[in-house]
Order: C-alpha cells, then sequence, then structure tokens
C-alpha cells in the first residue's frame, strides 16, 4: 500500500481484484495512514465478503547514506568519493556524503564493493581512517540524498530491531495486524526478540522473515531462521544487492523448497510485475516470474512499487492473480514428494498429511479442515496437489492468517456448528456445493476434532460423498 492505494475508491478495487493480504510498509506513511488504510481495507473486505490480512512490515536497519548541501550529484567511473560517519546531515557534496549509521567505518575493509542504490551505483573501498570510508568510483551513476548502502557478499553488522522498529512494533500490536515481517534479521535471536517485544505489547502476529542479508542465508543460519518464524518473505531487492543477482534465481528456489520442507510459508518479493508500474500489461517476462515462482511452490506473490506507486494498482493485481491461477493448474504444480518416508509426531499433523495422501489418491474435489489456528489447513498446503483446501474456522483472525497459505480458501462459520458434527459435515459441503467447487457424487474430505474448538484437536477424517453428507 501507498500514495497510490489511499482513496477508498482505489482500495475498494484492490479488495475487488483478488488481494489477500496487504503490505503496510513501515518505512513509510504515518500510524495515522496505515490505521486508516487498515479501517478501509476491514470494511471493503466485509462489504464484497473477502478475506484480506494485514501485515506490517518494518523498517529495519537500512544503512542510508545522509543529504547533499546543494541536490543530487553525478558521480563518474574512477572518480574517489568517501563516505564520512561525522560529517553533518545536509553537508554532503561531490566529494564526499554523511553516513546515519556510525558503525559503518568500523565493518567495512578495504577491498570490499559498496552497493548503493540497490546496486545502481557501486564503490570500492580503498581504506578506512577516522571515520572517513575512502573509495573509487567503478560504475557511473547519480547519487541523491537518503540512498542505501548494502555490502556486496554481506556483513554489515547493525542490529535488526532500530528503535523505530521498537515503536512500529507497539504500532502494529494496537492495529492487530495479522503479520509482522522484520527487516534484516540477522539470525533466529533477532526474531525471538520481535516475537517477545510484539507480545509484550499485547499482539499476536505471524512473524514473517525478510531474507535479505548474505549472512542469513548460510546454514546452519537459515534453518534456524525458518525455524524462528511464521512465514518466509524472499525479499529480493536487497538479498539481491547482498548476494548479486545472478545468484538469486537459485537462492529464491532453495528458500521456497526449505520453507515448506519446514512446514513454513513462503512470500515471494520484489519487482514482480515493475513495468506495470507505469504499463497496463506485464512483460512476458514478467509473467514467467510470478508463474515460475508459483510453480515452484510459493506461497505468495508481493507487490511494492506496482501497488503502492504505480498508475494500474488494481489492473496489476488482478493480471497477477490470473498468471497464479493459471499456473496453480500447471502438472508440477500438482504433484508432490513432500514428507514422504517421514514420520509423524502429532495426531493432527498424521490426519492433515492423511487426508492430502487420500484427496490425490481418490481424486477427491476439495477438503474442508475444521481449524482453531489454521495449522491443519497449513500441514495439507504444503503438499502440492491442486486441490482446494477450506479452513472453516469460527475465529476471524485464523481466517485471516490461512489467507496466505498457497491454495487455503477460509471460511468464517458460526460457534454452534462446531458442537455438532453433523451439522459441521453439512456446512462444510454445502459451502463448496456453494462455491462451484463440488456437485451431487463428488467426494470430498473433512477433518475436525472430537473435542470442539481445542486447538491441536483435528483427529478425525471423513470421507463424504456430496449428497450424502448430512451424515455424521
Ligand atoms: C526487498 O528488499 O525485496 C523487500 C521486500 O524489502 P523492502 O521492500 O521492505 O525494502
Amino acid at each position: 500500500m501507498g500514495p497510490s492505494t489511499t482513496t477508498p475508491e482505489s482500495i475498494e478495487e484492490l479488495v475487488i481484484a483478488g488481494v489477500d493480504v496487504v503490505r503496510m510498509n513501515f518505512s513509510h506513511g504515518s500510524p495515522e495512514d496505515h490505521k486508516e488504510r487498515a479501517r478501509l481495507i476491514h470494511k471493503f473486505a466485509k462489504k464484497h465478503k473477502r478475506t484480506v490480512a494485514i501485515l506490517g512490515d518494518l523498517q529495519g536497519p537500512k544503512i542510508r547514506i545522509e543529504r547533499f548541501k546543494d541536490g543530487k550529484i553525478f558521480l563518474n567511473m574512477g572518480d574517489t568519493f568517501i563516505l564520512d560517519v561525522n560529517l553533518g546531515r545536509d553537508e554532503g557534496d561531490q566529494n564526499q556524503v554523511g553516513v546515519a549509521y556510525k558503525k559503518l567505518a568500523e565493518d567495512v575493509n578495504e577491498g570490499d564493493e559498496l552497493w548503493l542504490d540497490d546496486g545502481r551505483l557501486v564503490l570500492a573501498v580503498n581504506k578506512v581512517e577516522d571515520g572517513k570510508v575512502f573509495t573509487t568510483v567503478i560504475n557511473s551513476w547519480e547519487l541523491s540524498d537518503n540512498k542505501g548502502i548494502n555490502r556486496r557478499g554481506g556483513g554489515l553488522s547493525a542490529e535488526a530491531l532500530t528503535e523505530k522498529d521498537k515503536k512500529d512494533i507497539k504500532l502494529a500490536a494496537e492495529m492487530q495486524v495479522d503479520f509482522l515481517a522484520v527487516s534484516f534479521p540477522r539470525n533466529a535471536g533477532d526474531l525471538d526478540y520481535a516475537r517477545k517485544l510484539l507480545a509484550d505489547a499485547g499482539g499476536s502476529a505471524a512473524i514473517v522473515a525478510k531474507v535479505e542479508r548474505a549472512e542469513s542465508v548460510i546454514q546452519p543460519v537459515l534453518d534456524d531462521l525458518i525455524r524462528a518464524s511464521d512465514v518466509i518473505m524472499v525479499a529480493r531487492g536487497d538479498l539481491g544487492v547482498e548476494i548479486g543477482d545472478a545468484n538469486l534465481p537459485q537462492m529464491q528456489k532453495m528458500l521456497i523448497k526449505r520453507s515448506r520442507e519446514l512446514d513454513k510459508a513462503v512470500i515471494t518479493a520484489t519487482q514482480m510485475m515493475e513495468s506495470m508500474i507505469d504499463n497496463p500489461i506485464p512483460t512476458r517476462a514478467e509473467v514467467f516470474d510470478v508463474a515460475n515462482a508459483v510453480m515452484d511452490g510459493t506461497d505468495a506473490v508481493m507487490l511494492s512499487g506496482e501497488t503502492a506507486a504505480g498508475q494500474h494498482p488494481a489492473k496489476v493485481v488482478k493480471a497477477m492473480a490470473e498468471i497464479c491461477a493459471e499456473a496453480e493448474l500447471s502438472k508440477q504444480a500438482t504433484e508432490s514428494t513432500h514428507r514422504i518416508g517421514e514420520e509423524f509426531l502429532r495426531e493432527d499433523e498424521a490426519i492433515a498429511m492423511g487426508s492430502m495422501y487420500i484427496a490425490n489418491q481418490m481424486r477427491v474435489k476439495a477438503v474442508a479442515a475444521l481449524t482453531e489456528s489454521g495449522a491443519t489447513a497449513r500441514w495439507m498446503s504444503r503438499i502440492s496437489s491442486g486441490i482446494p483446501i477450506y479452513a472453516l474456522t469460527t475465529h476471524r483472525r485464523t481466517c485471516r492468517r490461512v489467507s496466505i497459505y498457497r491454495g487455503v480458501y477460509p471460511v468464517k462459520i458460526k460457534k454452534k456448528s462446531l458442537t455438532d458434527l453433523k451439522e459441521a459435515n453439512r456446512i462444510c459441503v454445502e459451502h463448496m456445493i456453494e462455491e462451484g467447487i463440488v456437485k451431487n457424487r463428488d467426494l470430498v474430505i473433512v477433518t475436525k476434532g472430537d473435542i470442539a474448538g481445542a486447538g491441536g484437536g483435528t483427529n478425525m477424517l471423513k470421507i463424504i460423498r456430496v449428497g450424502e453428507h448430512n451424515v455424521d
């Protein structure tokens, strides 16, 4: 969300176009902006009977240069340029600029490459002396106020949670966002800390780890990071700068695969439909990029500038949704060897896995899980099947949480349906009939627990033939 998605009309159009989760980027905008957008999202989601979750994205310790006295400068290849941690905030000129991150001079060494403005400008470090980083310009490009700095290969050691982030965590708790994204986490500890601060502030959002540092994709750090989070984001903008764009495709595939293996959801982000910031249709390469991520198993694809500052926010969402829906029909997206030969430790997990095995083998048309936390639907959705999974829950928060899981459709039900198993079957099946997913004589699977309303209580699976569903 951003300036292009501020008016009630533009937000309503996004909801109609098919958005499942919106990102409030705490790097931009005021708390009032975010709260007003959240209010409008909830209002239009309700009006159009859709579930739309809210993701609050912390700014994190993005390292930036300060500002220039006389506006932007142009640096030519071979020029020398100094990054000076002691220079005044607005004192930048053709030879030097200040840096807000005071430890930069301690963190970089001769021979390092610094990438500014998402890699458009590259500086080679010659020496570091008295808080000054002396560099040579590797490629000619302009430089303007507050542009970001990354080190090729990663390793800048800024703390993941800044003072601003700590304030924004309180805002996230107050707004009751469904997902909280932590920027530049170095390791699992950063995520545990964010989760604790959120809990202390009264929030219970799912934690999203933005994978965007070179040091966080090295094992065993990566697996610990994935395990400490609920959702992974392949944050291709910053990650590409740290590990090099050429390494990104294989890294993205590995991150999607590993997140699914560890039962976590995964978002693929940044520049997916970039040309649609200005153009009314995507390029072929963008169509392939979105489709490939879906075929590789991503749960979500994310838009940034396209909807925040672009000219056609609703058109982009609609175009992207169409690409996803087509890609989800592909053979690759409907087959899985996930956890074949592995032991299951929990009854509910075993029921979830067993359901998908049967669903695939019996060509069942849909699966419905009565769920408290959404965990059953998450386990099910780690198996690529192309079979829709309906998560029926009495909790609106669970509806929003599961909306990020691939192939999972939330359905809000009334509490009383849970006390009567026969009624629960009827609701599940009738909902699928209403959605046009099943017809008479089709097979569906319903999972539930015999202790209604208890998290982790799923211990039953029932195969039902539509038309014979008014039974326990
Ligand atoms: C990214 O770097 O790809 C990303 C998603 O981060 P942000 O848009 O918050 O800079």
